[in-house]
């Protein structure tokens, strides 16, 4: 199978927002929420609960400062959120670390880490690993995680469980990454957050075949040189199946845009990533 892609190496720095504004009418994104579980969070707990999870971390962990690069991450980030039925406003930062590493609390703080975007071969890339994290916050799968296990532990309990797993993630957080270990995805997770993300990829003009290839990127780093890879990040893997299912939506993605050209790269990507090899932090 042929891939059609268009380089946009020398695109103005607008390009990428205009394409995306042009294709929103033309491509739908898909749903959000569209795999069924119980919430018991309501918006205003979930996004309380995702502030102080938010605040802890960034107390923890350094984030980077460098303006250009967080101007760019949030731009990034917008334009595929926009893509996402998200109840929330979402929020995408870059944690200064060299292991790879992505992940979402509660509330819409989606984090990146500096070396995802060091390792990624181009715009796509890297915004295939945010899309799909938008997938996660997007279908809330934070709090209906935190719901099915207080569940299946306690029974239905009433909501006093907003302070137990606030009160469990400040225990464990003695590294960054803490507050999220407490609550891995399941499987059925991150296969529809694999979803949700290769169509707002698409959806914002990417080629979404890039997620499959950050996928073997991720996976030949670790087996390269293991620990590259946040232990987070590995948790679930995306095994076979997961590739298998992704690739069915990329090609019926595809299928529906027959003819259309593809962003994979922009010069502000590599003009961003060459100031965090220079050291911006
Ligand atoms: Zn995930």
């Amino acid at each position: 199978m042929t891939r059609r892609i268009a380089t946009f190496r020398n695109a103005p720095r607008l390009a990428l927002l205009t394409l995306a504004t042009v294709i929103l009418t033309t491509r739908p994104a898909p749903a959000a929420n569209t795999s069924s579980g119980v919430n018991l969070y309501t918006i205003p707990q979930e996004l309380a609960l995702g502030r102080q999870l938010a605040a802890e971390l960034e107390h923890q962990s350094r984030i980077v400062a460098d303006p250009v690069v967080t101007d760019y991450i949030n731009r990034l980030g917008q334009n595929l959120a926009v893509q996402a039925s998200a109840p929330f406003p979402l929020t995408v930062k870059m944690l200064q670390s060299d292991e790879m590493n992505a992940f979402t609390l509660p509330g819409g703080h989606i984090y990146v880490s500096s070396a995802m975007m060091k390792m990624a071969d181009n715009e796509a890339e890297l915004a295939s690993v945010i899309s799909h994290e938008i997938g996660h916050a997007a279908a809330r799968h934070a709090t209906r995680q935190a719901s099915k296990s207080k569940l299946a532990r306690l029974g239905a309990l009433p909501l006093g469980i907003l302070t137990g797993w606030a009160g469990l993630a400040a225990n464990q957080a003695a590294s960054a990454a803490a507050p999220v270990a407490a609550l891995g995805f399941s499987r059925a997770f991150e296969t529809e957050a694999d979803l949700l993300g290769v169509g707002y990829l698409n959806a914002a003009g990417y080629d979404p075949n890039a997620s499959i290839d950050m996928f073997e990127r991720i996976a030949s780093m670790e087996k390269k040189t293991p620990g590259t890879v946040a232990r987070l990040f590995l948790s679930h893997p995306p095994t076979g199946d997961r590739i298998a299912k992704t690739q069915a939506a990329i090609r019926k993605l595809k299928k529906n845009n027959e003819g259309d050209d593809y962003v994979l790269n922009t010069t502000e990507f590599e003009a961003v990533r060459s100031r965090l090899m220079a050291g911006a932090e």
